[in-house]
């Protein structure tokens, strides 16, 4: 029978703040993980969104392209999608708008959820990290400018989490959310959308599996400083 209640999470956000880029997960590895998902690529190359257990790469271009499965990641999140839950369907409303919405709704406080919501968009704004070279520059330079697009009238798929607040710095607080269209042509880091008419699982996730780059040697001996780290971490994300 398949977990549809485990969220694995290869890597923290805290290990991206001081610049641990590196690649440390393969697709094909996480994807054995779950089939719904987010992350980034080795060297913070764009924004991953994983739908139907395909992953797909927003690059700094705005295309979007198929993930191979010996491309690396440092950080991503999956979980299987459960596709006996109910789909509740939603009005036309902003992204924080949802966010609020959602929260009161699937009664999301003080555990994971996987977030997968399909719909029809009037405006969907995203924003690609920018790829970096080694020797890598903290997050907050990596994210300082990053390329943002936008897309009218388009059909797609919400993708990402919610987390409690208690475990920011492991991962974002709050709602994480990429975006992906259905023809895979445009998608990125949700910034904001107005949705008019859609549907949404939040799917309750009691398990954390968190993975850890063990064999990396640069994140075996980091630093990773708790002082300013989630400033960092929203500043980049949000
Ligand atoms: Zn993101």
């Amino acid at each position: 029978m398949k977990d549809t209640e485990t969220l694995y999470q290869h890597g923290t956000l805290a290990l991206l703040v001081p610049g641990l880029f590196d690649g440390t997960i393969t697709a094909k590895e996480l994807l054995s993980h779950g089939d719904t998902g987010i992350g980034t690529l080795a060297g913070l190359d764009g924004e991953v969104v994983i739908v139907d257990g395909q992953a797909f790469q927003a690059a700094t271009d705005g295309s979007v392209n198929a993930v191979n499965g010996d491309a690396t990641m440092p950080f991503a999140s999956v979980h299987t999608f459960d596709n006996q839950l109910p789909k509740t369907p939603l009005a036309a409303m902003t992204m924080p708008a949802f966010t609020t919405w959602l929260q009161t709704t699937a009664g999301l406080k003080n555990a994971f959820a996987g977030i997968v919501m399909t719909g029809t968009f009037n405006r969907v704004h995203v924003r690609v990290a920018p790829k970096q070279t080694k020797p890598y520059p903290p997050l907050t330079t990596a994210t300082a400018a990053q390329p943002e697009f936008t897309r009218e009238d388009v059909q797609g798929t919400v993708v990402g989490y919610f987390a409690p607040a208690l475990y920011a710095g492991a991962t974002v607080g709050g709602f994480h959310l990429h975006f992906i269209s259905g023809d895979h042509q445009f998608a990125g880091h949700l910034l904001d959308f107005t949705v008019m008419t859609g549907e949404v699982t939040a799917q309750v996730l009691p398990n954390l599996m968190l993975h850890l780059p063990t064999d990396n040697s640069d994140f075996m001996k980091a630093d990773i400083k708790l002082s300013g780290l989630n400033d960092a971490i929203n500043e980049a994300e949000k």
